[in-house]
């Protein structure tokens, strides 16, 4: 007999090995192996087994792991289809699905228990709003006829989302089935775990990025053993081994953590949807502010769309206020300012009413626009529709979708002032004009510097929870999830931030962003106010989220996207080539593009580049892109995996991102 076996390494297999006498009943489809591949030993994944080869000298399998199979049909098929997708290698996919734990064919138990919550009050089951119960109702039809459907739960944060999720939870149950729950890494507290564990107990397995390995791989063999029938986990969670899967729920389904930024390049979104299609189990996403693709979907008819108009108990959302810094400029006749009067006058208030304030700031990272901060203007490109990003070492204002480029210059196209600005500020300068206005406040800052510590997260948070911080300055990190009664306002320091990251989703980014920092103000009793300070006042991303308004925004955004073919109209595939030497990695993407232009004839609709990756020099060595807009993704996928087999280019690295983020 043979196995066929896969490695986690970029190339195709499977390659066949021979079993040995002693093993030939025990090496089954699923189960782990030790080969030599190469010069080298590695883990091996068995995915069939066969009386012939066409290798008749192939080499023997070396060891055999475990008996019982890791990896179950379900499982192969899934992964199988997700190489197919993104690009990558089967063997590289199964990687990505089993716990990292079983990754170096050993497995370290560690017997530390887990940190979830010991007491627990039982929950009173509270009877499900009008909006609640319709979407229920459909929902629980679709899984009682074991029909797959995706849903596309659409509600505002507070509108009784998570209460749907666990009402449909227990419907699955009820009829003998599991489920699983992907939530963002950031949302994952304790407090939301507690939610489930509260109404399921000890049916609930989680998994997050703060479990040991050894904790992971017990949570993984209770879902394995069918003791766990619910799984609440981050991204790699929907590769659980549960059997007889019923639902998955996609909690903040817009969010980018679902993507993995390494080969492989999966998005868990995708994943949750496949493997619920081959399972014929139903799929919940859930969002205030659904992706521009879901909700696009929803509207064709692909998903199924469900609203949660209103919040619980008609909560009301906060008042929303813009501030145009470019009057702020001009009036003050200053170049710089961090705080608008109206923003210090609102911090000045709250601090008086001893309420708490959260002041949120994007990273600028490696980005760099430019701007006039008299008229607002922008430099875009024309043909991509993203901000120029600017490059100070080449001295050069970079299109990173098409490599147009044109040089800096001093005065505003527009306005002609000379109020040009190439470089925006950070944390820290917000920080310090924060201590010289504020100086009797106590602030905590919140951004990945200061989170070096693994603790120090939820300690910022816990005191400015107790309230010996008055004012939370931070970045991404502050906008989501939390829930602080005493917060009666909200400042966003900079939307122009995120609206002009070289990014063709910027928009998208800064509704979503906007629309969950709002939610963080007046959570409790007292009404909440979010001060937006902006240099682009008009942009609809901006004024909708002042409505709280997501129809619109999806109307104006997707308009753009038709017009110049950006996803969901198409999909996008970067190919980026890295290597040390700089010419080298421009002549191999130069190279590669010229190849790509075949695919034009069959179903691609634009190959660009070679164009400098936004990161353009990252741990030394070059990055250049070559850019595909695709219409059928299918068919260029197998061609693209050819193309790319038949180029690895000498003195280059190439790695493939498919629906990149
Ligand atoms: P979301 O997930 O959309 O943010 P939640 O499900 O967390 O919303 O609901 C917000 C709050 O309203 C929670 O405190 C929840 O317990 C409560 N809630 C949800 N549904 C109901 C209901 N039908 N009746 C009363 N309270 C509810
Ligand atoms: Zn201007
Ligand atoms: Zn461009």
């Amino acid at each position: 007999m043979f196995a066929k076996v896969l490695v986690n390494l970029p190339v195709e297999g499977p390659f066949d090995y021979k079993i040995p006498k002693p093993l030939q009943d025990a090496v089954k489809p699923g189960c782990r192996v030790w080969v030599s591949f190469g010069p080298r030993r590695l883990v091996g994944y068995v995915v069939g087994l066969s009386p012939t080869s066409k290798f008749p000298s192939a080499k023997e399998i070396e060891q055999l792991i475990e008996t019982e199979p890791i990896l179950d049909e379900n499982m192969l098929n899934l992964t199988k289809q997700m190489s197919r997708r993104y690009l990558c290698s089967w063997g590289e996919a199964i990687d990505a699905a089993i716990p990292s734990s079983l990754k170096k064919g050993k497995v370290k138990v560690n017997a530390r228990k887990q940190d979830v919550p010991e007491h627990i009050e039982p929950t009173t089951h509270m009877p499900p709003s009008q909006d609640q119960k319709k979407s229920l109702e459909e929902i629980y039809k679709a899984i009682e006829q074991k029909q797959h459907q995706v849903f596309l739960l659409h509600g505002i944060t507070g509108s009784g989302k998570t209460e749907v999720y666990l009402q449909a939870i227990e419907k699955v149950l009820s009829l003998g089935k599991a489920c699983i729950v992907l939530v963002p890494e950031i949302s994952l507290t304790p407090q939301a775990v507690e939610r489930f564990h509260a109404r399921y107990k000890e049916k609930v397995a989680t998994f997050h990025s703060r479990l040991t390995q050894g904790q992971k791989y017990e949570q993984w063999k209770k879902i394995k053993d069918g003791i766990c029938h619910i799984v609440i986990g981050t991204r790699s969670a929907i590769f659980s081994p549960v059997k007889n899967l019923g639902l998955v729920v996609v909690d903040e389904e817009h969010d980018t953590s679902y993507k993995q930024q390494d080969t492989p390049r999966y998005n868990a979104v995708w994943a949750a949807v496949q493997r619920a299609q081959n399972s014929s189990a139903v799929v919940i996403l859930g969002s205030a502010t659904p992706s521009l693709e879901s909700y696009y979907k929803a509207k064709h008819k692909e998903y199924r769309l469900v609203n949660l108009r209103e919040r619980i108990e008609k909560r009301a959302l906060p008042v929303v206020n813009i501030v145009d810094m470019r009057k702020e400029i001009v009036e003050r006749k200053r170049r710089h300012i961090v705080f608008s009067r109206v923003l210090n006058e609102a911090i000045n208030k709250t601090l008086d009413n001893n309420e708490q304030a959260i002041l949120f700031l994007n990273r600028r990272g490696f980005s760099t626009y430019a701007n006039c901060k008299k008229c607002g203007y922008v430099f875009r490109c024309r043909k991509c529709n993203v901000a120029l990003n600017f490059h100070s070492d080449k001295k050069k204002l970079i299109c990173h979708y098409c490599n147009y480029q044109i040089d800096p210059v001093d005065i505003c196209p527009e306005c002609r002032s000379s109020y040009l600005n190439y470089f925006g500020f950070g944390t820290q300068r917000v920080e310090s004009e924060l201590h010289k206005f504020f100086p009797t406040a106590a602030i905590g800052r919140m951004d990945t510097d200061s989170m070096t510590k693994r603790q120090s997260h939820k300690e910022i948070l816990k005191d400015f929870a107790s309230g010996k911080y008055k004012i939370l300055v931070g970045t991404q990190m502050v906008a989501k999830g939390h829930d602080f009664g005493q917060v009666t306002l909200v400042g966003v320091i900079s939307a122009d931030t995120a609206l002009n990251l070289p990014d063709f989703r910027a928009g998208e980014r800064t509704f979503q962003l906007l629309a969950q920092v709002a939610g963080r103000a007046g959570r409790g009793s007292k009404p909440g106010r979010v001060i937006i300070q902006t240099y682009t006042p008009h942009h609809y991303a901006i004024l909708c989220s002042v409505q709280h308004d997501y129809e619109s925004f999806y109307e104006k955004e997707i308009l753009l996207r038709k017009e110049l073919l950006l996803p969901p109209f198409s999909n996008m595939i970067v190919v980026t080539l890295r290597s040390y030497k700089e010419e080298k990695a421009k002549s191999a993407a130069s190279e590669l593009a010229k190849t790509l232009c075949k695919l034009k004839t069959s179903g691609c609709y634009e190959v660009a580049g070679p164009v400098p990756d936004m990161i353009y020099k990252l741990r030394r060595q070059f990055r250049w892109n070559v850019i595909l807009k695709v219409k059928n993704l299918e068919i260029i996928t197998e061609k693209l995996k050819d193309i790319l087999k038949n180029s690895r280019p000498s003195g280059a690295r190439l790695t493939v991102d498919v629906d990149p983020l």
